[in-house]
């Protein structure tokens, strides 16, 4: 179980280190821009959907590991996801990172990886804000998104 552990810790650290699609979409069909004042994280989610599917996913910004690591496999996974599962896997991935569920769910995949936050309830806002950001580019509303 421990080496599980730091197998995860080295994923994460791998995408805080190098953030997979940090970067603004040309032409984003959705966007919005979250903050978690608790920590000082701030992210941007950029989504090109079409016809229902997300065909590219990018992100902008981060702050500590945690939020810029959820933001990157968050992006990984959505490319190729259609828009309505995306509820779906919010409640799973929320599931998870708050230990709602004992056990991740396999559609999870990769994001597996962030399930420890669960024992550090103040990192559980820095995980789940990208989602939320995502979730609010899906139901465009004015207004920046805060987990607070
Ligand atoms: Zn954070």
């Amino acid at each position: 179980m421990s080496d599980l552990r730091e197998l995860y810790q080295q994923v994460i650290f791998d995408h805080y280190k190098r953030p997979r699609n940090r970067h603004a979409l040309d032409h984003p069909s959705h966007e919005a821009e979250g903050h978690n004042p608790l920590c000082g994280d701030n992210v941007k989610v950029y989504l090109r959907v079409e016809d229902g599917v997300i065909r590219d996913a990018g992100f902008e910004g981060g702050g500590c590991a945690i939020a810029t690591a959820s933001a990157s496999l968050m992006t990984e996974m959505l490319k190729g996801k259609r828009v309505d599962e995306v509820a779906h896997l919010f409640e799973e991935f929320h599931d998870m990172v708050t230990g709602e569920k004992p056990a991740a769910s396999a559609q999870l995949g990769k994001l597996e990886v962030l399930a420890g936050v669960r024992e550090f309830p103040a990192r559980v806002k820095c995980a789940t804000l990208a989602w939320h950001t995502l979730k609010a580019a899906l139901d465009p509303r004015p207004g920046r998104v805060s987990t607070e």
